[in-house]
């Protein structure tokens, strides 16, 4: 999982369409020992830590390309299984300091602690040097909420400056946004989309834990050494020169410094009528890139429908994790067991049960390993820029990401609940299952924008994500919440998410296979189009496919 709160973890989990006719796809044809011969292979330490673009990759799309063809599976990309990506690493020797300077004096940010900042132009050197520092709010355009952060203001060649989430979160005002719960226009990949629409040289976001979610080592973790990414065509020259962090406290310090108080700032910015302005400051950042070129790839094999073999229902995992740290003492390996191992295992499980079905399923059901989602999901980001079959044919969109170790619960978590039509079917199957739903636990931390689905639902694909709820079925009731927040303090994104099926309890991870399962095979045999609900952003982008 990339970035993900803890009770994300939990949900992980996900959905995906599959298989065959009315009631008999049912039970059991999904084999635990098949699942967990998979996880364990996967989390091997000859996958090295599975890493793109490196010896890592080679071993596991290996090992995908070879489970693909044993299980009879077709490849989607004409005669290959893989969606080959070019990308590329830029390696910056980062500035040690930024100097915020003004005609009352500076600031000075240190790299790594005060600030981070990466680019995504693909270019041997990055140079905005003293340009004036525009304060835009929350960095929102949003004509459907009548907001516009940039309104009246060229920003063009300036660095922007703006806070983390957005003003409902800020007021807790049910009537703003949509309240407490994070919109995507809370989310950082947002404001560095639009600040780079507007044309703003750099942008820096005032992190704060709570709106976050998650504290500055999480903004600092992958931001710091080589980053890898996808050229768009153009050498990312469409991105902002650069895309930074400032800490909450050196942010009140450059806002003193410009004599003004950042806490009376961000209350006018989290109301309407805030106006963005210079702040009568001024920054440079340069930086010098070493550049590489590899490729990574996506692998995507389907079981082809009998009646409908050009609408097609997506089971996704990502296979990909963070490779090997060869500085660490003892284990030097991020096996990532938990994630995503039990998710790629996942799919290869299901597909070994549709395949194991007396009858062919009606519609395409496509199994899809993807790449790079530790590294800002874009595995999935280019496969929707670049899809192999064409989405408006894409049923939907089941993601599997860090399935639940802790055991069955009462309840799942579902990530994206009220917002689709799928809505009905996984509530038809979890009634037949005897359990319950809850949506996501933390709705103001965003996990719909943290996984793969969320690319899918960008161009109009309904998408789900689901997990293990906070509820175990034997344990007290405080217990999933205990153990999962011990979890990610100690193993995740850590050398120690390792297969370990004596600790594990995995009959909660068969049981929400078998969910995803069942509302798959549902799918494949229907000719319905699950539909977004009237309030969801996506409709709009799903009702032109539709009508076409
Ligand atoms: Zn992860």
């Amino acid at each position: 999982m990339l970035n993900k709160n803890l009770l994300a973890l939990l949900t992980a989990f996900i959905f995906l369409a599959l298989s065959c006719t009315d009631k008999s796809t049912n039970n059991s044809s999904l084999d635990k020992q098949v699942f967990l011969k998979h996880v364990e292979e996967i989390s091997s330490d000859k996958f090295l830590g599975r890493k793109p673009a490196t010896k890592g990759e080679e071993v596991t799309i290996d090992y995908l390309i070879s489970e693909y063809k044993k299980l009879g599976l077709m490849p989607l990309n004409g005669e290959s299984y893989l969606q080959p990506i070019p990308v590329a690493e830029i390696s910056p020797e980062y500035q040690k300091t930024l100097l915020i300077k003004g005609k009352n004096g500076k600031v000075i940010l240190n790299h790594g602690d005060d600030y981070v900042a990466i680019t995504k132009r693909i270019e041997d050197k990055i140079e905005v040097v003293n340009k004036d520092i525009i304060f835009a709010g929350y960095g929102i355009v949003a004509p459907e909420y009548n907001w516009n952060d940039y309104e009246g203001i060229d920003v063009k060649d300036k660095i922007v400056i703006v806070m983390v989430n957005d003003p409902g979160y800020a007021t807790k005002d049910p009537e703003l946004f949509t309240g407490k719960k994070m919109t995507y226009y809370g989310r950082w990949t947002y404001k560095y989309e639009e600040a780079a629409r507007q044309g703003a040289a750099g942008i820096l976001i005032i992190h704060e834990d709570g709106a976050a979610s998650y504290p500055w080592a999480v903004v600092q973790n992958g931001r710091m050494g080589p980053q890898l990414v996808v050229d768009d065509g153009n050498k990312n020259n469409s991105a902002c020169k650069f895309e930074g962090w400032i800490s909450l406290n050196k942010a009140k310090e450059i806002f003193s410094l410009a004599g003004l108080n950042l806490e009376d700032e961000l209350s006018a910015a989290a109301k309407r009528g805030f106006k963005p302005k210079s702040i009568g400051l001024s920054t440079s950042l340069v930086m010098k890139n070493k550049l590489a070129y590899h490729t990574t790839n996506n692998v995507l094999g389907y079981i082809p429908g009998s009646e409908r073999p050009d609408e097609y229902i997506f089971y996704m995992a990502h296979w990909d994790h963070f490779g090997f740290d060869s500085t660490l003492a003892g284990d030097q390996i991020f096996n990532g067991a938990v994630d995503n191992a039990t998710g790629v295992a996942g799919i290869l499980t299901i597909a070994k049960a549709i395949k194991d079905l007396p009858e062919k399923l009606k519609r395409s059901v496509v199994f899809f390993a993807l790449t790079m989602e530790e590294f800002g999901l874009l595995g999935s980001d280019y496969y929707v820029k670049h899809p192999l079959v064409p989405i408006e044919r894409t049923v939907v969109a089941i993601n599997l990401d860090g399935l639940n170790i802790f055991g069955p619960t009462k309840n799942y978590s579902v990530i994206g609940y009220g917002l689709s039509e799928l809505d009905n079917y996984i509530k038809d199957e979890a009634d037949k299952m005897g359990k319950t739903l809850m949506p996501e636990t933390f709705p103001e931390a965003g996990s719909f924008f943290r996984s793969d689905h969320f690319n899918f639902a960008k161009v109009g694909v309904p998408s789900v994500y689901m997990g293990a709820g906070d509820e175990h079925m034997t344990q007290p009731k405080d217990y999933m919440q205990k153990v999962t927040s011990e979890w990610v303090k100690e193993n995740y994104h850590k050398v120690t998410d390792n297969y370990e099926p004596d600790k594990w309890n995995t009959e909660g991870m068969m049981e929400l296979l078998q969910i995803v399962y069942n509302i798959g095979s549902r799918l494949t045999n229907e000719s319905t189009f699950p539909n977004w609900y009237e309030n969801s952003p996506y409709k709009k982008i799903r009702d032109g496919y539709l009508k076409k």
